[in-house]
């Protein structure tokens, strides 16, 4: 596998202004990917950090809004991209809340962004994919696709979900080019988790290295987040030959959360 080894690829990777995706997004430009990046929003900022991106590593990065919450513009992604060899399923949410008080805007806010997405977007990308005779999907699930904690209802089914789409995906394009798998990351200190950080010092009244060790990262048994650079990495390994064979399956990076 060269450096560039994704030269000529065209990546599309939701949810990639920040976090996780924009990790995923800036991992596959280093391979030599032309990348779409995308939101809900249609920001001078979010063009700009397309541009930035692209000028970085050499390639062309673009940004398409489309928001993930609606069917029509998951499928109008794919379509103004002009289709794409890599997909990257990222965009999520959440919301924490008991089933009984859980508010019904949320549960549907959260299938629809963090699961339903992945079928409207993998419907749109698979005949491009069928057409070429190669393509990768990856699903960005979680730990939570494949345990569950309490309060997390929607989240921790739409991810289980994804997990059985996947398999799905990874079935019906089997033996044409195309793998399809879930990366199933523990905590990874995006700006989404960072920003909870002075709350849980606030209320646990401990210090932030405390903080992190003893009450966010207790499932984690490496004691670390994952980062997201890691989680790019493992996308840019998926998109490699040497995982041509490895599909409808799902690989952990939670520092030994599912093996607890
Ligand atoms: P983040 O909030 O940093 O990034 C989420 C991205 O999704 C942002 O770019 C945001 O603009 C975009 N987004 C949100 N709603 C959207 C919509 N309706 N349409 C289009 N884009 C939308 O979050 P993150 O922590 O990087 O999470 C990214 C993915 O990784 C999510 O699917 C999340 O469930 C998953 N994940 C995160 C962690 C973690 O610890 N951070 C762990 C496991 C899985």
């Amino acid at each position: 596998m060269t450096d560039k080894f994704l030269q000529g690829r065209r990546a599309i990777v939701t949810g990639s202004t920040s976090g996780i995706g924009h990790g995923v997004a800036e991992a596959l430009a280093a391979a030599g990917a032309d990348v779409v990046l995308n939101s809900f929003t249609d920001t001078e900022a979010d063009h700009r950090q397309a541009a930035d991106l692209g000028a970085k590593h050499g390639v062309t990065v673009t940004y398409i809004k489309a928001d993930m919450s609606k069917a029509d513009e998951c499928r109008a992604l794919i379509e103004k991209a002009g289709g794409c060899d890599i997909l990257v399923n990222n965009a999520g949410i959440q919301h924490v809340a008991k089933i009984e008080d859980f508010p019904v805007e949320k549960w549907n806010a959260i299938l629809a962004i963090n699961l339903s997405s992945a079928f409207h977007t993998t419907a749109a990308a698979l005949p491009g994919m069928y057409a070429k005779g190669w393509g990768r999907v990856i699903n960005i699930a979680s730990a939570h696709g494949l345990t569950a904690s309490p309060f997390k209802g929607a989240y921790v089914a739409a991810k289980h979900g994804v997990v059985g789409f996947t398999k799905v995906t990874a079935l019906e394009a089997a033996g044409k080019g195309i793998t399809a798998n879930a990366i199933c990351p523990g905590y990874v200190l995006t700006p989404l988790v960072e920003a909870q950080i002075p709350d849980q010092m606030k209320t646990h009244n401990m210090d932030r290295e405390t903080v992190i060790r003893e009450v966010m990262l207790e499932r984690q048994p490496s004691r670390q987040f994952a980062t997201t650079e890691e989680i790019g990495g493992t996308a840019v390994f998926l998109c490699s030959d040497a995982a041509a064979q490895i599909t409808g399956t799902t690989i952990s990076v939670d520092g030994g959360w599912t093996a607890l």
